[in-house]
């Protein structure tokens, strides 16, 4: 059985390690070399029989066409579900909905619905397309009207930067869930404590929908760190620490980056999180050896 996390399973004893179901993060390829390696990283990891493998949505719609068309190929060539990620950035209700109709057409039911950054960046006060959705609680409204997609949504653990305080963050949370999501998805985090009190507060407001744990494994410190910036995520200073002079040691830098993110879903698996979602970058090398090293056996 596969459970979500809740406040009271932190303290349940692990069952075993049959029954985690993963789902995996890729972006749409810009060359032929990128789509080479997704290719080959997604034939890596479909073994390990992920309830979905997603592909997102570059900024303000810029990679409309390749996410479809990559999605698409996933559904017809192999036999791994996909979603597709969508957001309402400088598009009309008329044009997303459009892309919402593509998806379908191409059998993609499966939909992580975002809002999106403004052209100036996260942080920046959004302002919708006049005719547009406001945000991702009015587009998984929208999309509810168009079909029984299966619709997944953003969780900030650290609170986005939009976001006035708690409450204004876990209440945005929780329209989204009463607009028709089901699940939520968090960002990148990478200390555990963060997770569990954005947890307690969601749970305390009435959200029961999962709340998956999205796991980056740190192929990158550098590429990490700047993007962790750029979407208001923390890294520690005992992170940084571990990579400190790590730059040319690709070795070394690939061992530190298995041993945290296998410290941090380790700790995850023994408070009972059962679910979870790695940003791949279109790798599959890190998430192999992590799933490897903690025994993984997930469940479809
Ligand atoms: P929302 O939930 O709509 O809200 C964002 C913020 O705005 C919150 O702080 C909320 O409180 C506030 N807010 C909402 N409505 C209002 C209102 N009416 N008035 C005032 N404040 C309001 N980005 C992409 O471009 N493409 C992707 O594929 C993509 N995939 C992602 C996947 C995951 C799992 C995550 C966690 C993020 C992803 N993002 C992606 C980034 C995301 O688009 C940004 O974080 C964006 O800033 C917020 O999107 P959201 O759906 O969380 O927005």
């Amino acid at each position: 059985m596969v459970v979500s996390a809740t406040a009271e399973s932190r303290t349940s004893p692990r069952t075993g390690r049959s029954d985690v179901a993963v789902s995996f993060e890729f972006f749409p390829p810009k060359t032929d070399a990128m789509e080479e390696r997704f290719w080959d990283s997604l034939s890596q990891l479909a073994p390990l029989q992920p309830r979905f493998v997603s592909v997102t949505y570059g900024a303000g719609g810029s990679t409309r066409e390749r996410t479809l068309r990559m999605v698409s190929r996933i559904t017809s060539e192999t036999g791994v579900p996909a979603a597709a990620h969508l957001t309402c950035v400088g598009a009309s209700r008329d044009d997303v909905d459009a892309v919402v109709r593509g998806y379908a057409d191409a059998g993609v039911t499966r939909i992580v619905a975002l809002r999106g950054d403004p052209p100036e960046g996260v942080g920046h006060p959004f302002t919708p397309h006049p005719e547009g959705y406001i945000n991702a609680a009015d587009l998984v409204a929208g999309i509810r009207k168009l079909g029984d997609f299966d619709i997944s949504v953003a969780a900030y653990p650290e609170k986005h930067p939009n976001s006035a305080d708690w409450d204004d963050e876990i209440d945005n949370l929780k329209r989204k869930l009463d607009a028709g999501a089901d699940r939520a998805i968090t960002q990148m985090f990478f200390d555990n404590d963060d997770y569990w009190r954005f947890i307690e507060l969601a749970r305390k407001a009435g959200i029961d929908a999962p709340i998956v744990p999205g796991i980056q494994p740190i192929h990158s410190f550098g590429q990490i760190s700047n993007f962790a910036q750029r979407c208001g995520a923390s890294i520690p200073d005992w992170l940084a620490k571990k990579f400190e002079g790590l730059e040319n040691d690709p070795e070394t830098h690939a061992k530190v980056a298995l041993d945290v993110a296998g410290e941090q879903v380790r700790q995850l698996l023994d408070s009972g999180v059962r679910e979870f979602h790695f940003y791949t970058l279109n790798r599959s090398h890190l998430v192999l050896e992590l799933t490897r090293l903690l025994d993984i056996e997930v469940s479809a």
